[in-house]
């Protein structure tokens, strides 16, 4: 919007109707991704009416885990998000060429969450959900100037190491004095395929130590909302762009996945 005014966002507006969730990890490779993915399509498949930013601007990964390698369209100046599993979604790979790297300073990563939050045409939604990149950097800075009122849906490992990293990040919901809505374990173990009994490959309890953390830490409860097995459906589904909830609601993965998401 050069020389223009910026655009307000209508979601961070008093009285906007839309709940928001900023999807939030300490480390990379939890399963954040998957997570706003399949949470998406369950709320849309329930017919709900659902956006997705992928915030996470160095390591996008939301249009193929749903599927879609569509280039948005402009109608004036503003940009139509496409759609995917009856989900709209933007993302910054939608707009780089190839598989090209985006190297840019944090202002520029404000800047282009500003856009996706303002300038895309989300149209009325009942849920935006954020992809955030793992950790507390800029863009976890930009989500709570831009949009104050987002809740933030924290995703960890059972794994004691991976949950301390994930307790900072959502630590920071103190500072900027955002909601916690939950906390989500994923990859909480995998069920053996012959017998069926669980094997703990990330150990147990880190859902639970994150969630009675923040408790702590921020003075409201902070629930654990559920946790997610390893599952081979999920990652092929993320891997096939179909994600698991749609079309294998009641494998393990994806009954779990839908029970949290009928809790948001
Ligand atoms: P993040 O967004 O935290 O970096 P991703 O969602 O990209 O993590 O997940 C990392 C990898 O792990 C992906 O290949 C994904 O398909 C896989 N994965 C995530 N959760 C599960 C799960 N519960 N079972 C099996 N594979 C999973």
């Amino acid at each position: 919007r050069d020389g223009k005014a910026e655009r307000e966002i209508t979601f961070a507006q008093p009285g906007s109707l839309t709940r928001v969730y900023a999807v939030a990890s300490g480390k990379g490779g939890v399963g954040k991704s998957s997570v706003t993915v399949n949470l998406a399509a369950a709320m849309a498949a329930d017919g709900l009416k659902v956006g997705v930013v992928d915030a996470d601007i160095y390591g996008h990964s939301v249009p193929r885990m749903l599927g879609t390698d569509a280039v948005p369209t402009q109608v004036e100046d503003m940009i139509m998000p496409p759609t995917a599993h009856d989900v709209k979604v933007i993302s910054i790979g939608m707009f780089t060429p190839g598989n090209a790297p985006v190297v840019w300073r944090g202002p520029m990563l404000h800047r282009a969450l500003q856009q996706f939050l303002a300038d895309v045409f989300w149209g009325d939604l009942d849920v935006l959900l954020l992809d955030l990149p793992p950790g507390t950097g800029d863009i976890a800075i930009s989500v709570a100037q831009l949009m104050p009122n987002a809740e933030i849906l924290v995703v960890t490992t059972p794994q004691q190491a991976a949950a301390e990293v994930a307790e900072r990040a959502g630590a920071i919901a103190v500072q900027t004095h955002q909601k916690i809505v939950g906390v989500v374990e994923n990859m909480s173990g995998l069920p053996c395929p012959h017998c069926g009994e669980m094997v703990d490959v990330f150990g147990t309890g880190g859902g639970k130590k994150v969630a009675e953390g923040l408790t702590r830490t921020t003075g409201a409860e902070v629930p654990v909302l559920g946790g997610i097995p390893i599952d081979v459906t999920l990652r092929a589904g993320s891997d096939e762009g179909k994600p698991v909830v749609l079309t294998d609601p009641d494998s393990p993965a994806g009954s779990a996945l839908r029970d949290i998401a009928a809790q948001l």
